[in-house]
C-alpha cells in the first residue's frame, strides 16, 4: 500500500538513530559515515534490520550527509550517485519489502545567497542529484531532515518531487523554546517553516532532532506543528532528551521507557509518524513500538 494511503489509516513508526548505531560499531567521530555504504554494507545492514525488527515501519536510508557538496568535506564527492544508490540498495536487502524505504536527504552543508555563496540553482542541483541515486537504488520516499532555512527545504522539496511522483516528508529542528516561542537556528518560526514547506509540496512536515528540546518540549512542538500543518499529516523524530556533556562526550540521557512514554502524547497531539532522533537505538524503537502497535 502506498505510503500515505497507509498513514490515513493508522500511525506509523520511524526508526532511530543512524550515527549512533555507526558509532557504536566503530566509526571515528568526525569521520564519513555515508562511506560506510560502500565499505562496511554489513555493518549498515545490520543497523537496518535491527530497526526492523524493533517493529520501525519507516527505515531511514545512510545518507544524511550524502550531497556531494557534505562529501566533498571528506573528499568522496566523486562517490555521491554509487554511495546514494548502494545506500537504498543495501536498506531493502536488509529489510525486504514490508517495511518504506525514505531516501534521506540533509542538509547541503552552508548558506544560501545572500548569507553564504551558494546559488538556489547550485542547491537545487545538489538535491536533484542526490534525489535521483535514490531513486536509482528504489526508494519509496523522500525524508529531508535536521533543516533550519525554509528556503534550502522549499528547494530540496522541489528538486524531490521533480524526480518522481513520491511522497516527500519534510522536518525542521527547532532550538528549545524562548518565551513559548520554537526558532530553527536560523530563526524562523514553526508558522514559518511548515507553510512553507506545504507550499513546497511536501506531504508530511515535522521536527526531527533539535538542540536542547526536552521530552516535553517535544510534544507542545508536536501540537503547534499539527495545528499550523491542518489536514497535512505530522511527523515527529525527537533526541533522546537533552543532551549533557560527560566526559567530552554529547550523552542524551532519557531512557526508551521515558521515550515510549511520549508516544501518547504525541499520539493525541494529532502526529502520524514518530520516530527517533540523536541518542535513539533500537532499544529506545523497540519500547516506542510497544506502545505504537498495541493501539492497533
Ligand atoms: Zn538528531
Amino acid at each position: 500500500m502506498d505510503l500515505l494511503e497507509r498513514l490515513s489509516h493508522t500511525p506509523l513508526l520511524c526508526d532511530g538513530s543512524m550515527g549512533t548505531q555507526l558509532i557504536a560499531r566503530g566509526l571515528e567521530s568526525g569521520a564519513c559515515g555515508e562511506l560506510w555504504n560502500l565499505t562496511h554494507s554489513d555493518e549498515v545492514e545490520a543497523i537496518h534490520r535491527a530497526y526492523r525488527d524493533a517493529g520501525c515501519n519507516l527505515i531511514t536510508t545512510n545518507t544524511f550527509g550524502a550531497t556531494s557538496s557534505v562529501l566533498a568535506r571528506h573528499g568522496q564527492q566523486h562517490l555521491a550517485d554509487e554511495l546514494n544508490e548502494k545506500a537504498v540498495r543495501l536498506a531493502r536487502h536488509a529489510v525486504g519489502g514490508n517495511c518504506y524505504l525514505l531516501g534521506n536527504i540533509g542538509p547541503f552543508g552552508d548558506f544560501i545567497e545572500p548569507l553564504g555563496t551558494a546559488t538556489q540553482a547550485e542547491v537545487t542541483e545538489l538535491f536533484r542529484q542526490q534525489a535521483a541515486s535514490l531513486k536509482r537504488g528504489g526508494a519509496d520516499a523522500i525524508i529531508i531532515e535536521t533543516m533550519s532555512d525554509p528556503v534550502e527545504m522549499r528547494l530540496a522539496i522541489h528538486a524531490a518531487k521533480k524526480i518522481a511522483n513520491w511522497p516527500v516528508i519534510a522536518t525542521y529542528a527547532f532550538n528549545a523554546p524562548v518565551e513559548g516561542v520554537f526558532r530553527t537556528m536560523m530563526g524562523t518560526t514553526v508558522d514559518q517553516a511548515i507553510t512553507e514547506a506545504i507550499s513546497a509540496g511536501a506531504d508530511v512536515v515535522g521536527a526531527n532532532c533539535g538542540t536542547g528540546l526536552s521530552l516535553n518540549d517535544y510534544v507542545d512542538l508536536a501540537r503547534e506543528v499539527v495545528k499550523i500543518a491542518g489536514n497535512t499529516p505530522v511527523i515527529i523524530q525527537p533526541n533522546a532528551g537533552s543532551p549533557k556533556v560527560i566526559n567530552n562526550r554529547t550523552t542524551y540521557t532519557a531512557t526508551p521507557r521515558e521515550m515510549a512514554q511520549m508516544v501518547q502524547p504525541l499520539l493525541d497531539a494529532g502526529v502520524r509518524i514518530i520516530g527517533g532522533c540523536c541518542g535513539t537505538t533500537p532499544l529506545y524503537l523497540a519500547a516506542m513500538s510497544d506502545k505504537l502497535h498495541r493501539k492497533m
